[in-house]
């Protein structure tokens, strides 16, 4: 059985039955069962289901949220707007534009004048999902919800560590017109396994790179392709003329909601040396206002799992022994359960590890730079490249360096909030992933596309069939000379 565990008090609530290999094959071949007639479905069929289904997230929105929150420790108001809220807006994008996105898309025939070509968006079948615990509804929801949109059954895997809102997503399809489209196998690392060797036509991962690495080495052996959404260390640079009020609150909001477990937090700070020391005392006194509670009304509540606590911690130790100073915060809470004090340090560089490894943690190291030149390489010098942050009075100075920067999302001055635009694609580059979520290009990292040719113009042969016209070589290199030459020189040959 796994646990249900309420990280805000450490108690047991509740325990679901672990999916066995065999459970996960027999998911599939339901879910194979149903993809049929749905992939036979339009997309405006298939956009009245989704809405049906928001329709019941909205119904059962109260619960889903109490759910999230007992397994998550995060607080109402974060469900609601992170969870919530944005599988709502996603199932609406896709419901409103994913038939415009699935047509069939003329290709121009190029030398082929006597031919049509076209573009066709098909369902690759049944999609794994396999997901993580920080957002357990949105980063289930969002790869399950665009895999139906464009036309597949689903098998979800929930994270083990929240799974009873993997029970609250299997509620949500179980009972309707198409109660064998959405499949939900639970269980941990094995169960998630073996969904990756079932079989599926694609898998949909969001997690670490550690796990990310063997989910695709599992999924080489049957040439299963994969969508890798991983981890993140996401630069903030705070430019000269930064607005810094606004940069003190987004810089704290960024790094400490969901407790910092976000996989595009803001996990280290660039801050120009001629406004760093007012920023550094107004981000401290910032975080001396959170409210970190479980009153469900607070700003922050628990951390949600056990084992990242010991990663903050062990992050801090290090950064402290090699000269970091801790300036508020830094410790585990004295009370049962996964709490964390909301923390900044100061004097970091990057021979620390909470300068270049996930913390994942409600934890802000802030480095001052000299030149915007020195934030941009600091910010690049790092494996992952997920979302990053500028902020800076001139805009179209922050879009040049926003350009500069190795990373799949960028925001000026603001941060994490590209991802609520559902009609970004978002995804990482470099060790933060493969593939993108949202937009048309989500969408269709959901499908095969097949290329087709017709011929137009029904002639007894084609010019190159056999026999082969004697002159073809001739007739062709002049033919080549005439449609590519540059100058008339090329064209004619001479
Ligand atoms: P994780 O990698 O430990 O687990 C993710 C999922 O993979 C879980 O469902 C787990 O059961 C499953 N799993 C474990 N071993 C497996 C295996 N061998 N084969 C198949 N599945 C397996 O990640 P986590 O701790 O749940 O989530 C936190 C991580 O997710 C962080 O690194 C965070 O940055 C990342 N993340 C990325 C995004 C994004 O969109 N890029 C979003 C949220 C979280």
């Amino acid at each position: 059985m796994l646990e249900c565990v309420d990280p805000r008090t450490g108690r047991v609530v509740g325990a679901v039955p672990v999916d066995g290999p065999e459970d996960v094959a027999r998911a599939v071949a339901r879910a194979r069962e149903a993809s049929v007639a749905w992939a036979a479905t339009g997309p405006k069929e298939r956009a009245a289901h989704l809405v049906r289904i928001r329709d019941r997230i909205l119904d059962d929105a109260e619960a889903i949220v109490a759910t999230i929150c007992a397994a998550t420790g995060k607080q109402p108001a974060e469900a609601v707007t992170t969870e919530v809220t944005a599988v709502c807006e996603t199932i609406g994008y896709y419901a409103d534009h994913a038939a415009r996105w699935l047509r069939d898309q003329p290709v121009h025939p190029g030398t082929m004048v006597h031919k049509r070509a076209w573009k066709r968006y098909e369902p690759v079948g049944v999609v794994g999902v396999i997901s993580p615990w920080n957002y357990p509804f949105t980063l289930a929801m969002t790869p399950l919800v665009t895999a139906l949109a464009a036309g597949n059954a689903v098998v979800l895997k929930p994270s083990e560590v929240t799974p009873a809102v993997g029970e609250s997503i299997r509620g949500l399809f179980s009972g309707d017109e198409w109660p064998e489209l959405v499949q939900v196998v639970q269980g941990g690392g094995p169960t998630g396994e073996a969904l990756v060797r079932s079989g599926v036509d694609k898998i949909a991962f969001t997690g670490s790179g550690r796990t990310g690495r063997r989910v695709m080495a599992a999924a080489a052996d049957t040439l299963t392709p994969v969508l890798l959404e991983l981890g993140g260390k996401d630069p903030m640079i705070v430019c000269a003329d930064a607005d810094l009020d606004r940069a003190v609150r987004g810089a704290v909001w960024g790094s400490m909601q969901n407790s910092g477990q976000t996989c595009m937090s803001v996990e280290r700070v660039y801050v120009d040396e001629s406004v760093a020391d007012e920023f550094v005392r107004r981000v401290v006194d910032e975080v001396g206002r959170i409210r970190q509670d479980d009153t469900g009304t607070g700003d922050i509540g628990s951390m949600t799992f056990g084992p990242q606590v010991d990663t903050v911690e062990r992050h801090l130790a290090d950064a402290v022994a090699k000269g970091a100073r801790v300036l508020t915060g830094g410790r585990r809470v004295d009370r049962p359960g996964t709490w964390f004090e909301p923390t900044v340090l100061v004097d970091v560089d990057h021979g620390m590890e909470i300068m270049v490894e996930e913390t994942f943690g409600p934890v802000l190291p802030i480095m001052v730079t000299r030149s915007v030149d020195e934030a941009v390489d600091l910010a690049n010098d790092s494996r992952y490249g997920l979302n990053s942050s500028v902020w800076s009075a001139d805009e179209a100075a922050a879009t040049r360096i926003a350009e500069r920067l190795e990373s799949g999302n960028v925001c000026i001055n603001d941060c994490i909030v590209s991802y609520a635009v559902t009609g970004l694609p978002f995804g990482g580059v470099k060790e933060s992933g493969l593939g993108r979520v949202h937009g048309p290009e989500g969408l269709r990292e959901f499908t095969n596309v097949k290329s087709i040719l017709a011929t137009r113009w029904r002639t007894p042969r084609e010019p190159w069939w056999f026999p082969v016209p004697e002159r073809l070589a001739d007739l062709g290199i002049r033919a080549a000379r005439l449609r590519y030459g540059s100058t008339w020189r090329h064209r004619l040959g001479r």
